[in-house]
């Protein structure tokens, strides 16, 4: 069932929105060369906890850590660890998530660091793009199949793909909600959008095929055929006003 959410509790999911925002700021501000994804990890954890808050992946069906942390050719769910190194040219996908006054703000950005290819870069600012795509079909009375129908346009304009196997969601007082929110999809078809629904929406972009699989660690998303991934997302409420986006802050990247 779709919780709807009154304007009290979307008030307070701007707190959790902002958390989660702030964190991926820290985590772009210490990504560098040479650093590890559990140390960025323990950056985000920090953040979080500073502001009073609890990373919600922490825990989450097990998962291990504050963070995703995925490089390259890893889609989504890396387990940041000491082995993984970021290297000059690799692109790095942090997904955050912050649990605060019973509310959970979720959000993912790919950073490049040092000189990555024309192609990562391309492909990071489709994946960008193709949110935005999305976003703007975000109307009170649209149905969710016309936001993936948005997000997918765009990516296949460019020849990349989206991965199909993951999806967004709603977000609230759990972190993932009814309904999903595909990254394709056929206009008019699907739930209906109104008022007090809060959702993620969450392209994932291969630059090759979409098939993923998972590592035997139970976690990690890879592409099949190891060519380069990138994903973005955003925490979003629609409103009888229009659509809040929770977890941007400041600047975007
Ligand atoms: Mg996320
Ligand atoms: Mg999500």
């Amino acid at each position: 069932m779709i919780q709807i959410k009154n304007a009290l509790q979307i008030e307070a999911m701007k707190d959790a929105g902002k958390i989660t925002g702030e964190a991926l700021l820290a985590a772009r501000d210490f990504l560098r060369p040479g650093i590890t994804t559990q140390e960025l990890d323990t950056v985000i954890h920090n953040y979080i906890v500073r502001c009073g808050a609890k990373p919600s992946f922490l825990g989450y069906g097990g998962f291990p850590a504050s963070a995703c942390i995925s490089i390259n050719d890893e889609v989504i769910h890396g387990i940041p660890d000491d082995r993984h190194v970021i290297k000059d040219g690799d692109i790095v996908k942090v997904d955050v998530g912050a649990y605060y006054k019973g509310f959970h703000g979720d959000s993912a950005r790919t950073i490049p660091v040092g000189k990555v290819s024309d192609q990562a870069l391309q492909l990071i600012k489709v994946t960008r793009d193709s949110f935005f795509a999305g976003l703007e079909q975000v109307k009170v009375g649209n149905r969710i199949g016309d936001i993936g129908a948005a997000v997918d346009a765009v990516v296949c304009s460019y020849g990349f793909s989206t991965v199909k196997q993951y999806v967004g969601h709603g977000v609230g007082a759990d972190l993932h909600e009814s309904p999903d929110v595909p990254n394709y999809g056929t206009p008019g078809r699907g739930p209906r959008l109104c008022a007090g629904m809060v959702i993620a929406i969450e392209p994932m972009v291969n630059v090759g095929t979409y098939d993923v699989y998972v590592l035997p660690n139970g976690w990690t998303v890879k592409t099949r055929d190891h060519k380069l991934s990138a994903h973005y997302e955003n925490t979003v409420a629609l409103t009888d006003d229009g659509v809040i986006n929770l977890t941007i802050v400041e600047e975007d990247f």
